[in-house]
């Protein structure tokens, strides 16, 4: 019998391709596990995995057909995108640039859109004071550029990343003092990934050491040949501080603005990306949208993540009440029932019914994904692995939202690709808990945590099995700490080694010593110049310090062992409950 032919894309989610063979996902992924892949429902496998996978049901896989511009450029079309591109070509008409402003810290991005928004002269401010909702617009030549103004975190946040997916053109900032730097990198990661055209801002060109000739040949050697060279990426040298070479900016983006499609239909389908969200406590949810398509009206009802609401109180960038805007317009918006995440596509529907329905699918849906990926079994995961004893670094990954998780896998693919291999064995959101702790010590794994928190259980049992757990918050000093672990160069890290826990049983007032916690040593030893932690109830850690005192009946003492009473002091601090619990640790370093 020959095999049925089946077309897949060049990756598919594992959620698809069950679907497309009428397959249960878990039994894709266990199939995978079997093959050494591990995938979660939500995760996709190149086409070469998907093959072998549908070959075992009896398929045939072909490579499905795709534009060139798609095999050409990793990363996803923006849904919008996608969905201006169904339009009706006849209804499109040019809209506003959206423009985003990457970079590395201290290159002057805040500097550069400070510089930009004050040539908003039309509006006549003294001083320019602006409603900051995360977007404004500025006008040059009778044309209206859109700006967004992302928070100027100093570390890479997933705000910045998917800032890129909004615009239409990345503004890359540069200072000419300093050259490509690692957030430089990743900025055109993002920017290609987003496939949206680069302009290059070289900053600080006031500055005696600048050096902008030799910036160019860095960007040359990253594909961003400057136009002067015969490439195609303009270079224009600006001093945000001195506000030189800012007229020119605008210029070049309008020039490349008129270069690349960017135009929407005003009448058709309202959908759009939300730039950020707060609550705000007399408010209810304040919201800034970026109208992508269509025209966003007073009133309409809207569905943004997985929250939905009437929209009402709209006003634009300056906060000025307005009743409807159009594509490339962000305005700020009152109404939802919850807060959306930055980067989620919102979208106009008919009715709250309707409503309603789309959040009731979008929950469900991510019941489901979590519940599939906690009934894999661990002990599957650790025989396939062991299986395999393949010399590659281990890692488990968790992150504080999906769009960090974006950028640290393309970085951790590209480690990847030397002597020692990196191999992720799932990539999730969410802090860090006992069950990453398990998998990654059966694994002999190392978790890296990208914003987020371990668990006080997670950090415990990665105590007791020796599980190292790594912390980032800027994604090029995890980049660079994989480096050196695959060299093996790994610099020691200081890691926690609990000695010790104890009870409070009592709360006394010492004249001297101020509160002091009567307690009772439950395991191990309390040390007098260790560090302690108070804990209450189920993981609040309420202090974390030294002790101030550790006495045992009057006697001051350097350390207290199991089943002895003892009173402890805390350092500046006197909120002490009976009932809570002491732990006491110190510092080592490991690697
Ligand atoms: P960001 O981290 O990229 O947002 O950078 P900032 O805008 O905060 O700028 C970092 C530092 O560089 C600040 O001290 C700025 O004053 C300085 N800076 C920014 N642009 C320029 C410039 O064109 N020339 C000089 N000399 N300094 C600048």
């Amino acid at each position: 019998m020959s095999a049925k032919k089946i077309e897949l894309p060049a990756s598919i989610v594992i959620r698809d391709l069950a679907q497309k063979i009428e397959k249960s996902p878990i039994e894709i992924i266990k199939k995978l596990m079997t093959n050494g892949v591990m995938a979660t429902i939500n995760q996709s496998v190149d086409f070469d995995t998907a093959a072998i996978v549908v070959a075992e049901y009896g398929f045939e896989a072909v490579l499905e057909a795709q534009d060139e511009v798609v095999k050409e450029e990793s990363g996803e079309v923006p849904l919008w995108r996608r969905l201006i591109a169904d339009e009706d070509t006849k209804a499109l008409i040019a809209r506003p640039p959206v423009v985003t402003i990457l970079g590395h810290v201290d290159h002057g991005k805040t500097s550069l859109l400070d510089a930009l928004r004050q040539t908003d002269v039309a509006a006549g401010e003294a001083g320019g004071i602006t409603q900051h909702i995360g977007a404004y617009q500025v006008e040059k030549k009778g044309r209206t550029i859109t700006f967004l103004d992302t928070p100027g975190h100093a570390a890479f946040t997933a705000m910045r990343a998917r800032g890129a997916q909004g615009a239409d053109i990345v503004i890359l900032v540069v200072a000419a003092d300093d050259g490509v730097m690692p957030q430089t990198r990743e900025a055109i990661a993002h920017a290609k990934a987003a496939r949206v055209p680069i302009i290059v801002a070289l900053n600080k060109i006031d500055k005696p050491n600048s050096n902008p000739d030799r910036v160019k040949q860095q960007l040359a050697e990253l594909e961003l040949v400057p136009d002067e060279w015969g490439g195609n990426t303009m270079v224009i040298p600006v001093s945000a501080k001195q506000k030189q070479g800012i007229d020119d900016l605008l210029e070049g983006i309008l020039l490349v603005a008129d270069n690349i499609d960017i135009r929407a239909n005003p009448l058709g389908k309202v959908i759009g990306t939300v730039i950020e969200a707060e609550v705000d406590k007399s408010k209810g949810t304040v919201a800034t949208l970026l109208v992508q398509n269509g025209t966003l009206e007073s009133g309409d009802i809207v569905v943004a993540g997985r929250s939905y609401g009437r929209m009402k109180a709209l006003s634009d960038y300056k906060g000025r009440p307005v009743k409807k805007v159009g594509p490339s317009t962000p305005v700020a918006v009152m109404g939802l029932n919850g807060v959306p995440a930055a980067g989620d596509v919102f979208q106009v529907v008919d009715s709250e019914k309707e409503a309603r329905a789309i959040v009731g699918e979008r929950a469900d849906a991510a019941k489901t994904a979590a519940n599939v990926q906690k009934k894999i079994s661990l002990e599957d995961l650790f025989a396939n692995f062991k299986a395999g004893e393949a010399k590659e670094l281990n890692l488990i990954v968790k992150a504080d939202v999906q769009g960090s998780l974006e950028p640290i896998m393309s970085e951790l693919a590209e480690l990847g690709k030397g002597e020692i291999g990196v191999k992720v064995l799932y990539a999730e959101t969410g802090n860090i808990g006992e069950n990453d702790v398990m998998l990654a010590s059966a694994s002999k794994a190392i978790i890296i945590g990208f914003s987020v928190q371990a668990d006080v259980a997670a950090r415990r049992l990665a105590e007791a099995e020796g599980v190292s757990i790594r912390l980032y918050d800027i994604i090029y000093r995890m980049t660079e700490d994989i480096e050196k672990a695959l060299k093996g160069m790994l610099e020691p890290v200081i890691v926690e080694k609990v000695i010790g826990r104890a009870s409070v049983l009592a709360v006394f007032s010492a004249s001297k010593l101020g509160r002091v916690a009567g307690c009772r040593v439950t395991e191990g030893e309390l040390r007098r110049n260790a560090k302690v932690r108070l804990l209450r109830g189920a993981s609040d850690i309420v202090f974390e310090g030294e002790m101030a005192s550790l006495r045992h009946e009057k006697e001051d003492v350097r350390e207290m062992r199991t089943g002895f009473e003892c009173g402890v002091g805390f350092k500046n601090f006197n909120d002490i409950q009976v009932g809570d619990h002491l732990v006491c640790y110190v510092l080592e370093t490991s690697s």
